[in-house]
């Protein structure tokens, strides 16, 4: 695997295989790398010649400046774990490359998107890892690109930017990836004791029961259920629950037949935060 760190080196390294031809699959992270992860470079390697995964801790997108502190960097485990997986380049860039000091932040326009849910809680998240995905589709310039519907808003954040801008490249959301509990597996969920970590599954099996009800009962009722199923567990606080359409993330008080939409969750479980949807449709 190569190991690369400036956009110069990056650049030159690529272009010698879009020469050739080859077809080129990008998997953008931010590191503490876990098998979600890996199944979107897995994926991207099954179907380009070329794998490249960045791992940059973007300063951009925290709002909170404990949250970027506390945030997991275990880079030689990442190498590891990247080498083992067969990704073919890795990308690890220091804030002064990703940002240098003539840096312009282009005019994004995210729109309502990157206010509501997520860019409510976290103020300026969306705006910054709009800025950091287009700097990184602009210097890898990947025919495709692999995003976890783990972050579901954030997916439509990316597809709205590659709009605005034009960007010649094939967005692939892939199915969240859990632990056996259910569990959707984040960077963050090493900061869960073992037990909290063992209990947090309920936070699926909830999900899977909304999905459930909506086929029977109104909207407002299966979320009623849902959320009292969720605050029977000690520690656990909601800080969002609901079901959103899932192209505009408008609420959805009546699902219509035939209609998109998704339930969108995060739990504070014992101090961290954990996201989690599931798709349902009328
Ligand atoms: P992050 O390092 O948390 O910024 O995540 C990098 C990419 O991996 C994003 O596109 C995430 O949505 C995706 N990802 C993170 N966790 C999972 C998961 N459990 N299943 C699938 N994709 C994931």
């Amino acid at each position: 695997m190569f190991l690369i760190k400036t956009t110069k080196a990056l650049e030159s390294l690529l272009e010698q295989n879009r020469k050739q031809n080859r077809k080129i699959g990008f998997v953008a992270t931010m590191g503490a790398l876990h098998n979600g992860h890996i199944e979107l470079i897995k994926r991207s390697k099954r179907e380009n010649d070329i794998t490249l995964c960045s791992i940059f801790v973007n300063p951009r997108q925290f709002n909170d400046p404990n949250d970027l502190l506390k945030y997991p960097q275990p880079i030689d485990k990442d190498i590891i774990l990247l080498e083992s997986s067969g990704c073919d380049i890795l990308f690890h860039p220091s804030a002064e490359v990703m940002y240098p000091k003539e840096f312009k932040e282009a005019d994004i326009q995210l729109g309502n998107l990157a206010g509501i849910l997520e860019g409510a809680m976290r103020p300026g998240h969306f705006k910054g890892v709009a800025l950091v995905v287009k700097q990184l589709l602009d210097c890898v310039k990947p025919d495709r690109a692999y995003f976890g519907q783990k972050d579901f808003q954030q997916t439509l954040v990316i597809k709205a930017l590659v709009k605005q801008f034009n960007i010649p490249v094939e967005i692939i959301v892939h199915d969240i990836v859990r632990e056996s509990n259910g569990l959707a597996m984040s960077s963050r969920n090493i900061r869960l004791s073992d037990d909290d970590k063992e209990q947090a599954g309920f936070i699926y099996q909830v999900l899977m029961q909304l999905k459930e009800r909506l086929k029977k009962v109104p909207v407002k009722e299966a979320l009623e259920s849902a959320a009292n199923e969720i605050l029977e567990h000690p520690g656990a606080v909601i800080e969002y629950l609901t079901v959103a359409d899932a192209e505009s993330l408008e609420p959805v008080n009546v699902l219509e037949p035939g209609q998109k939409a998704v339930a969108l969750v995060v739990v504070n479980y014992h101090g961290v935060r954990l996201l989690d949807n599931i798709l349902v449709s009328g």
